[in-house]
């Protein structure tokens, strides 16, 4: 039988990539379904941080193990930024539109623009040490936005091997390639769903 896990996000889209990745092998339930509506503040000082403080709080409310994502782009002429801040590199309540433009902004006649995503997830279940598993895709970052599928920084990033972004390949093939699927496979791979 599949283990059941709660995903510790608000983001609709990570979940949706999640489910489809993970699906076969774990039931995801998501904070909805477990009427949890807890949105901690991410004062972690890197990505691991944010992970445990997401998985932690979340268990608060339930006796499953948790799955948390905390992820973001690091483009290299930025200084790794907007990284750990990507959610809010507009503003606290900025928008993932504002987010991309102001990224669009500060690359403005910059011509190196490699960068990648890295995802850091957190599966963690109350009385266990928590366990971590990482992945990066790497790209580069385009002058204006192409696509209209995905979410956050896809309509401007383009990985490595392609020639469309993110949000015009797609859901088919960001979720074979993506920094999310790298490290969803690690866990796969790790043997946890067989303990
Ligand atoms: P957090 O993990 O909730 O702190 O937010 C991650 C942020 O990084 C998102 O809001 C996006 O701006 C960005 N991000 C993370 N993963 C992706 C992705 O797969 N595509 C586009 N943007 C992403």
């Amino acid at each position: 039988m599949k283990p059941t896990w709660v995903f510790a996000s608000n983001n609709k889209h990570k979940l949706d990539e999640v489910r489809e990745i993970l699906g076969l092998h774990v039931n995801i339930l998501s904070l909805n379904d477990i009427d949890c509506n807890v949105n901690p503040e991410e004062t972690g000082l890197n990505f691991e941080e944010n992970a445990l403080i997401k998985c932690k709080a979340v268990s608060d409310f339930t006796q499953l193990p948790v799955l948390a994502d905390d992820s973001g782009l690091i483009v290299l002429a930025l200084n790794g930024n907007p990284g750990v801040k990507s959610a809010r590199f507009a503003g606290e309540n900025a928008t993932d539109n504002e987010n991309m433009h102001k990224l669009l902004a500060e690359l403005e006649g910059v011509a190196d623009r490699q960068a990648h995503f890295t995802a850091c997830l957190c599966l963690y279940s109350i009385g266990t040490n928590p366990l971590y598993f990482q992945g990066e895709v790497h790209g580069k970052i385009i002058t204006e936005p192409k696509g209209d599928k995905g979410f956050g920084y896809d309509p401007v990033f383009i990985p490595e091997g392609y020639s469309e972004t993110f949000a015009e390949l797609g859901a088919d093939i960001k979720n074979t390639i993506s920094h999310r699927k790298l490290a969803l496979n690690k866990l796969l791979s790790s043997g946890v769903l067989s303990v």
